[in-house]
């Protein structure tokens, strides 16, 4: 079988070899999930909850360490590696503190006059898939939720960070996990299909690419498996009313360049009412351009490289494909290193049939659009495929908040930058995908939610 290899993307270099699982590990991991499962559901809520306490107290312990690894591994800034792991630690002292309420009875009137109770029990062993973005933040915003109602989690990692992935595995035993109740597998894309085909696993959670998203859900179906997907996004940020622009060049500049432009709902569409569109476009480039690319390590870099030279390649490929068909680009410095670094870029007069108009730009490059009005500006941002998040500047709150109501996509911010918390339901529709993780939403995902009725 052949090995994943892990390019360091700040320097091109080959930094590991790791062997992909072998179908013993696949068979010997679903046997111990399973028998994990019966065990850990056992446990009182408040023993799987000192879990998860012990779980965030090792990252904060080991932060540094852990950051060092996310970095090398997949080239964010050791300063946002650090900055991920704040979700790491959040996520399980959220939902230890607040999962007997999630998890409580929901007494409901019934037709018959009897007593009918809705009382949520755990349902099995739960895969999830992952992307190398976040590593951390990706896996336990889905593994905490699961394993604090009393699920079993195997985890298929991306395949750039498969020394992150061993460790996260690594802390949940040491936290005090029951041996198969966490399982990490570094499984081929036809071995998935295997673990989503046995009938110990009952779900498949998916963060990734609509690709991924698409061919796990058709496997999902097969075997009538359900299926959470988070996928990508192409967020809106509607700048519609302002009278301070130096901050709002500043939000949108942030929500672009955050984690190289490899965020999910990183802000990637600015569009911009006509009457501002001059000033935006000059101020937002000037602060977005700033932004140079470098070391991870180094504290000067602005933002570090893409995930990969393939990435940056597709990156390319789609600013060319924009720029060969009219499209005006801006861009910053593009940084040394033989790595995989792109510049932070704006793109203005950008149309329907360049791939940009379209398509997810996973890097730091912009695309800003004139809007006529409010209507025209509402029409643009939902003329995607994606629907994962956005958002709204208007000085006038109900103005915004309307604008919010109109737009198809699973979260609104108002007047800032995106900025999630282990409280705020997270996901989207359309092709960015369905369910919703986080908050009480998502420990709801994977459970049976039993009516049970008792006669009057
Ligand atoms: P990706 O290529 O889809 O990879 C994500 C995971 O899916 C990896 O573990 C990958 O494994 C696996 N995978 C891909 N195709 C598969 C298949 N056919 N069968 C089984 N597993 C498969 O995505 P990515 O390029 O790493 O991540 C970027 C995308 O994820 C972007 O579109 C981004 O917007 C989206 N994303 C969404 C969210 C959200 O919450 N909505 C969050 C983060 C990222 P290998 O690595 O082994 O190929």
């Amino acid at each position: 079988m052949s090995t994943i290899t892990v390019i360091n993307p700040a320097t091109g270099q080959a930094d590991a070899h790791w062997d992909y699982s072998t179908d013993a590990h696949i068979t010997d991991a679903l046997d111990r999930a399973d028998s994990a499962y019966r065990e850990w559901r056992t446990w009182s809520l408040a023993e799987r909850t000192q879990v998860l306490r012990n779980f965030a107290a090792l990252v904060e312990e080991r932060r540094e360490e852990i950051a060092e690894v996310i970095s090398r591994e997949m080239g964010k800034r050791f300063a946002d590696a650090k900055g991920e792991l704040q979700y790491a630690i959040d996520i399980p002292r959220y939902y230890a503190d607040n999962a007997e309420e999630f998890l409580a009875d929901e007494a409901r009137e019934s037709n018959t006059g009897g007593r009918a109770v809705v009382r949520k029990f755990s349902t099995g062993v739960i895969l999830g898939v992952m992307p190398w973005n976040y590593p951390y933040y990706q896996v336990v915003r889905f593994a905490i939720p699961n394993l604090a109602a009393g699920n079993t989690v195997i985890v298929k990692h991306a395949s750039q960070n498969p020394e992150s992935a061993e460790l996260i595995e690594k802390l949940f035993l040491e936290a005090g996990l029951p041996d198969g109740a966490y399982i990490n597998l570094r499984p081929s894309h036809a071995q998935v299909e295997t673990i989503i085909a046995d009938p110990r696993v009952q779900g498949v959670s998916v963060t990734g690419s609509e690709a991924a998203g698409s061919a796990i859900a058709a496997t999902a179906g097969k075997h009538l498996k359900k299926v959470l997907l988070e996928l990508g996004g192409s967020d809106p940020y509607l700048v519609l009313d302002t009278d301070d622009m130096a901050s709002v060049a500043f939000h949108c500049a942030k929500a672009r360049i955050s984690n190289s432009g490899q965020s999910c709902n990183g802000g990637k569409r600015f569009i911009v009412l006509d009457a501002l569109y001059d000033d935006f476009v000059e101020q937002f480039t000037e602060q977005l351009t700033a932004f140079t690319p470098g070391d991870p390590f180094a504290e000067d870099a602005g933002f570090g490289p893409l995930s990969s030279a393939a990435a940056a390649q597709e990156l390319a490929e789609q600013v060319e494909d924009a720029t060969s068909k009219g499209a005006t680009l801006r861009q910053g410095e593009t940084g040394d290193g033989q790595g995989a670094f792109f510049p932070a870029s704006v793109l203005t007069d950008v149309t329907p049939e360049m791939r940009a108009y379209s398509e997810e730009l996973f890097g730091p490059v912009a695309v800003v659009h004139r809007a006529r009005d409010i209507a025209h500006a509402v029409d643009l941002a939902n003329e995607s495929r994606f629907g994962l998040g956005a958002a709204v500047f208007h000085r006038d709150l109900a103005v915004a908040e309307e604008v919010a109501n109109r737009l198809e996509v699973g979260m609104v911010w108002v007047n800032e930058r995106e900025g999630g918390g282990p409280m705020l339901p997270f996901g989207g529709v359309k092709a960015s995908g369905f369910g919703r993780e986080l908050g009480p939403d998502g420990i709801g995902e994977f459970i049976n939610r039993k009516l049970i009725h008792l006669p009057a």
